[in-house]
């Protein structure tokens, strides 16, 4: 099955109650609940979130902060990456939110040999944590825009292969940036998901936009039909999978986004 809906709050929401109705009279069934900013959330509130959520037949995800930073050089970023990641895996078990979305890390001029090692050791770090404090929720990597932040698709399915409890994110716009325009037949999309499926997972979660981009990548995210990738020639690949995919729309559109997708996929 495929599940649409924004990353936020739909266009016309005045509240989550609001929201989650709109999006069930949509017909839409999925939200990433977005703390791209800050963890300032209260338990109750998640719990409210979660509820709604569920009489509304809503999907929920998560987006940890923007600035996490899993390789910085200062030891205290690193510290308080892990401390958002886990303020937002609590809201995430009270929300009943399946996964965390987050970007791990950036090069710093380091090799990538020695930036996956980093990595590895905070998630490693991390996935203790979640473990003994019981969260149920996945650690989301990100594929990334920027050829300045590790996350390629093949990287992160590599590491992913490595670590229970993690999973890719894969992000269609920030692939085609990041390779200076990727996607464009329906064999650049068929490759993806073949990179996806080494994992032999049962479901799915993306993020899609269209995507400006330059020499060093992700410049901005566009709505859908404002730009590259075209989704037209991966549209038969979505709908030949048996698994679920989650596809949630980051982009100023979101809701009307997600129609949009919802329409071309004729579901
Ligand atoms: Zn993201």
């Amino acid at each position: 099955m495929i599940y649409l809906g924004p990353a936020g709050m739909p266009l016309d929401a005045k509240s989550t109650q609001d929201g989650m109705a709109i999006l069930k009279e949509e017909g839409l069934n999925a939200m990433e609940v977005q703390f791209t900013y800050g963890v300032k959330t209260k338990p109750e509130t998640a719990e409210d979130i979660g509820r709604l959520a569920r009489k509304n037949g809503i999907k929920l995800s998560a987006h940890a902060p923007y600035y996490i930073n899993l390789n910085s050089l200062d030891k205290q970023t690193v510290k308080k990456s892990k401390m958002w990641i886990y303020r937002t895996a609590e809201l995430c078990d009270i929300m009943d939110a399946e996964i965390i979305a987050f970007h791990p890390g950036f090069y710093h001029g380091l090799e990538k040999k020695v930036v996956e090692r980093n990595i590895i050791r905070q998630l490693r770090i991390m996935l203790r944590k979640i473990e003994k404090e019981s969260w149920d929720v996945l650690l989301g990597l990100e594929v990334t825009g920027k050829k300045s932040a590790w996350g390629t698709i093949e990287d992160i399915v590599d590491v992913c292969k490595k670590l229970d409890g993690t999973i890719p994110v894969v992000d269609f716009a920030h692939h085609h940036a990041r390779l200076g325009g990727a996607l464009k037949k329906r064999t650049d999309f068929e490759y993806l998901f073949s990179k996806y499926e080494e994992l032999g997972n049962d479901m799915m979660h993306c993020h899609l936009s269209c995507i400006k981009y330059g020499d060093r990548g992700e410049i901005e995210h566009l709505d859908l039909g404002e730009g590259e990738p075209d989704y037209k020639p991966g549209i038969p690949v979505f709908k030949q999978k048996k698994y679920d995919i989650v596809l949630i729309f980051e982009t100023a559109a979101r809701d009307k986004d997600a129609l949009l997708m919802k329409k071309m996929l004729g579901i």
